[in-house]
């Protein structure tokens, strides 16, 4: 009603114009559950993303995000090969299952396995034993050479047999096989095929920095059925879209984001049908919109996820360029009513200055929010750390600003001037740099807590209860001028708060 009064006035409002109302809460923040999805069928541990910017997703930040328990896009101004390295890099870097594990022979000495795992530089101490037609007939593991008294023996003297191990079948998945490994305190476990056959192995260390939400760490990994990293791509429209879609598939990318300036246009829809024909298994985002009945097309043409924001973001210029765009509470709005009860969530994209924007973006129905400036300060951006007036930074940048626009066709097509010669080109951008902020974990843990905090004062237990039981009211000038620090010269930085 609030929102639909405002509208019937044409005013629309973003994030400093608003404020949630506290209520009655039986919620402690570190028992608020983040967990949310960036499109209908992948499930973040967070509700967090990093933007497709050149100065902003690589696998660096990708595997950063993923770990924290969200997600990377990685940005398109790559070459396409160079792109799918970036998504293979990100998938490869867990090894939840180990495929192919080393194994030993059964009649080897214990002497002959010790001087092997030397040689080789193995760091782990467990293998599974084999006979002599390749079946599995047991496990050896550390307490098993610890304890050894003769190093002359035959492995088979020291191993575990496989009648009593605790084994899983080989489709067993990395969940599935941690808890079992909790319940049967089991350190190794080895899946098992027919006839014996090795089919894989996991190993709990891992599981448990997967899996394990860490003292003091405020999510899990987000991975994928398999154990490994999720991570998105922008693919953009047209042909380059479908042969970017194809490399990146087969790398096993989990989410193609159809990334344009105007996502309501024949081009995304078209490039989204194709995709969704052609990767029925892979879900597909697209945007930017920011009304309603825009993310009603993207819907209706199939899309798993819409990306609401259009001109918000900090080094955006298209309010001024092109006088286009709705202030992004307003927009966010309109777009989750206008397709409520479809099953597909909202990622609130640009304009995010703290993590109070964040609450405020989930609140009015948004499932994520997608990070630029935010990230682009951190280590793992792209990138060299530089010195500025005493003061390191690092650069960011529109990826319709002139660098972007020069440097690659994939950020002229973003703003339909792919065919524009370079002197010729209007930017929808602007280049800049942001302060230096360190590792991106510690940046996120302090949003997190944020989020957290929101939710422990609305009494939400999830991001949907947030957006259940927020109460949303304008608030004027003054009342900005009383929610940001005032009447105090600040001498200590707060590692959350910068005024922007
Ligand atoms: P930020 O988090 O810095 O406020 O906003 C980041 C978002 O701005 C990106 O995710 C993207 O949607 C949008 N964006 C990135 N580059 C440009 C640009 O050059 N022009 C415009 N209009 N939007 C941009």
């Amino acid at each position: 009603k609030f929102f639909a009064s405002l509208s019937d006035q044409g005013l629309m409002l973003t994030y400093s114009d608003v404020r949630l109302r506290t209520t009655y809460s039986e919620v402690l923040p570190p028992d608020a559950n983040l967990a949310s999805r960036i499109s209908r069928n992948v499930e973040l541990r967070v509700p967090l993303i990093s933007s497709p910017m050149d100065t902003v997703t690589t696998a660096s930040m990708a595997i950063a995000m993923a770990e924290a328990g969200g997600i990377g896009v990685v940005h398109r101004g790559l070459s396409p090969e160079a792109q799918a390295k970036e998504i293979a890099r990100v998938k490869n870097h867990l090894n939840a299952r180990i495929e192919a594990p080393i194994t030993v022979q059964q009649d080897e000495t214990v002497s002959d396995v010790l001087t092997m795992r030397e040689r080789k530089r193995y760091r782990f101490h467990s293998f599974p034993v084999l006979d002599g037609d390749g079946k599995v007939v047991g496990l050896v593991t550390g307490s098993d050479f610890d304890f050894c008294q003769n190093l002359n023996a035959p492995v088979r003297s020291i191993m575990t047999p496989l009648a009593d191990l605790t084994v899983g079948q080989p489709g067993m998945g990395p969940r599935e096989a941690f808890d079992l490994m909790n319940r049967q305190k089991k350190k190794v476990l080895l899946l098992i095929g027919e006839n014996a056959r090795l089919a894989g192995l996991y190993a709990f260390s891992d599981m448990k920095r997967i899996f394990a939400r860490a003292e003091g760490q405020q999510s899990e990994f987000n991975v994928d059925a398999k154990g490994q990293l999720r991570v998105a791509a922008a693919v953009g429209v047209g042909e380059k879209a479908l042969e970017r879609a194809a490399l990146l598939s087969r790398k096993h990318c989990d989410v193609f984001h159809i990334d344009t300036a105007h996502g309501d246009s024949r081009g995304v829809i078209e490039t989204l049908k194709t995709l969704k024909a052609q990767y029925p298994d892979v879900d597909i985002i697209a945007g930017n919109v920011s009304s309603g009945d825009s993310a009603k097309r993207l819907a209706d043409a199939g899309a798993d996820g819409i990306l609401v924001g259009q001109g918000p973001g900090s080094i955006c210029t298209t309010r001024v360029i092109a006088g286009i765009g709705v202030p992004q509470v307003s927009a966010i709005y309109d777009c989750v009513r206008a397709i409520e009860g479809s099953g597909v969530p909202i990622v609130a994209d640009g304009g995010i200055g703290n993590s109070g924007d964040m609450v405020i973006a989930l609140a009015v129905g948004a499932s994520t929010v997608m990070l630029g400036r935010l990230l682009a300060g951190t280590e793992e951006a792209p990138g060299e750390t530089r010195f500025l007036n005493g003061m390191q930074v690092k650069d960011y940048r529109g990826m319709g600003s002139l660098g972007a626009m020069r440097e690659s066709s994939a950020s002229r097509e973003r703003y339909g001037q792919a065919s524009v010669l370079p002197q010729k080109l209007v930017p929808e951008g602007v280049e800049g740099i942001v302060p230096y902020r360190g590792p991106v974990r510690s940046v996120l843990d302090q949003y997190l807590g944020g989020i957290r905090s929101g939710m422990g004062y609305i009494g939400a237990r999830t991001v949907s209860e947030l957006s259940d039981r927020a109460e949303i009211f304008r608030i004027t000038n003054a009342g900005l001028a009383e929610s940001h620090p005032h009447d105090i010269a600040i001498t200590t930085e707060a590692p959350n708060y910068q005024r922007s």
